[in-house]
């Protein structure tokens, strides 16, 4: 078969990934123009294809417009604009200081583009979870091929149609379909694979990625915690906590899973929860099942898990704080409060990825850092309260992929952070430079001056000199 533009991924995965080959190798040499070219063709069409982004995004989970605005097209316009400008900086090699045993040498950190990429992408964030990582790949100057979700058909479809637009399939293309598109394509010794979504499948990713030793960036989830202290502003906390917990319906991988709350806090906050969510979602009192701003379920399966998970914590004791309520046929799930929740519980086993919001008192912050570290390491964590002494203290003595302080959610659109996981919740880090770094092999090269010879006094006969040098 020979490779045309039109030529699908998906006929013909092993026709692609080689074709990218060539075009990887003369990438290499690209230069920070070239590259920041590529990223300025996608912010052109972005701008053109606003509308398209919204509508796609809306006809796969009902997404409203100024989400998809805010947490779809801003991260990723931010994401190239941020490239554009520092890239010229990040690709400058990195002098190092010379020890003294390599004395008249010098020695630089060149940063080289890994190769062939392949991303692989989740459904909650269609687009800007493709796309992010495209900017990375590209800025660093490889050629990838995407495997968009299945379950957000068309956001991935518009995701396609604006890759064939831009690139040729020896540069970037796209490979549309199930899981079985996704494991062929795991198949094929890529230089990294950058994958976004579960711990489970993350593993999967691994295991596969090890057979080639290709590298990996894994991107996963888990249940963030926040912990809402005795010195914590309940009302300033709630306000924060319902806009990070329900936007894009709870289906963000740092989305607020739990809460753990001080005993003291308990009643108001509980209350504070109530009115910040009426104020935002429900200001008319019409229902939240109104409100134009709350999205839906991507899929009968997820419904179907989220309300079974609040019909079992109930039937263990659980109580329902606030909403409760569902429609099957619009897949709506009510943001969900519940208290008096228990470790067997499946809303306290499983990531929830949904509109529930558990929550767990503690009577001192030792016994909430307790029940953080007796959970796989989360994707982020939150931190209520006043007291610089015990945030300190909150930070030092867990560990997460990212932490926030007297808020929640929006350090993911902090350009100069590493943003990801550790362990259970990931390997390796996105975004910004970090992201650029990902996609790059650091190749440490040394000089060494025609004629001088550092190393004789390493060589045999060693005698009593390789004694004087430790
Ligand atoms: P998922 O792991 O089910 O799927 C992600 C991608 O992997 C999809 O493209 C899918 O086709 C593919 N895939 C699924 N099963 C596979 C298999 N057996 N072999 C090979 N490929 C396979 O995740 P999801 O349901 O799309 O997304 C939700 C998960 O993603 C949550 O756990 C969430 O926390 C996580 N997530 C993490 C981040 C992050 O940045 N860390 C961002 C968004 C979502």
């Amino acid at each position: 078969m020979l490779l045309s533009p039109s030529t699908p991924v998906n006929s013909a995965p092993e026709l692609v990934f080689h074709s990218q080959l060539p075009t990887s190798l003369s990438w290499r040499t690209s230069t920070a123009d070239e590259r920041i070219g590529r990223l300025k063709k996608i912010r052109n069409w972005i701008k053109e294809h606003q509308q398209d982004i919204r509508d796609a995004i809306k006809n796969d989970f009902g997404k409203p417009e100024p989400e998809t605005d805010l947490s779809e097209i801003y991260p990723v316009t931010a994401e190239i604009n941020h490239s554009i400008k520092l890239l010229k900086k990040w690709m400058r090699p990195i002098s190092v200081s010379t020890p003294l045993p390599m004395l008249g040498t010098s020695a630089k950190i060149y940063l080289e583009p890994k190769g062939r990429s392949l991303i692989i992408s989740p459904w909650n964030y269609p687009f800007n979870l493709t796309i992010g990582p495209l900017i990375s790949a590209l800025s660093a100057g490889c050629t990838a091929i995407i495997k968009p979700s299945e379950l957000t058909p068309h956001t991935s479809e518009l995701i396609s149609k604006m890759i064939s637009e831009l690139f040729p399939p020896t540069e970037v293309s796209v490979a549309l379909g199930e899981v079985t598109v996704s494991q062929a394509l795991l198949q094929l010794p890529f230089d990294h694979i950058f994958f976004t979504g579960s711990p489970a499948v993350g593993k999967i990713v691994m295991k596969a990625a090890a057979e080639h030793l290709s590298s990996v960036t894994l991107e996963l989830g888990g249940k963030s915690p926040v912990i809402v202290n005795q010195d914590a502003d309940c009302k300033d906390a709630a306000e924060k906590l319902i806009w990070g917990k329900f936007v894009n319906c709870g289906q963000t991988c740092i989305a607020p899973d739990y809460l753990l709350v001080h005993n003291s806090q308990l009643d108001n906050l509980i209350s504070e929860l109530k009115v910040a969510l009426q104020k935002m979602y429900d200001p008319d009192f019409k229902g939240i099942e109104t409100s134009p701003d709350m999205a839906r379920i991507v899929n009968d399966k997820h419904f179907d898990r989220l309300r079974n998970s609040i019909e079992e914590a109930v039937t263990k004791g659980a109580k329902i704080a606030f909403g409760g309520k569902f429609d099957h046929q619009t897949r709506y799930i009510e943001p969900t409060i519940l208290t008096h929740v228990s470790d067997e519980m499946q809303v306290m086993q499983e990531e929830i990825f949904g509109p529930i919001l558990p929550i767990v008192p503690f009577s001192n912050l030792d016994e909430a850092i307790a029940y953080v570290n007796s959970k796989p390491k989360p994707l982020a964590l939150y931190y209520f309260g006043g007291s610089t002494e015990q945030s300190s203290k909150a930070l030092q003595e867990t560990s997460s992929g990212n932490a926030v302080i007297n808020d929640c959610v929006i350090h993911y659109i902090h350009t100069e952070l590493p943003f990801g996981g550790v362990n259970n919740s990931g390997i390796g880090k996105a975004h910004g430079y970090h992201g650029f770094m990902a996609f790059s092999n650091e190749k440490g090269v040394l000089k060494q001056r025609v004629g001088l010879n550092n190393v004789t006094l390493l060589r045999p006969p060693y005698g009593i000199r390789a004694k004087q040098i430790i």
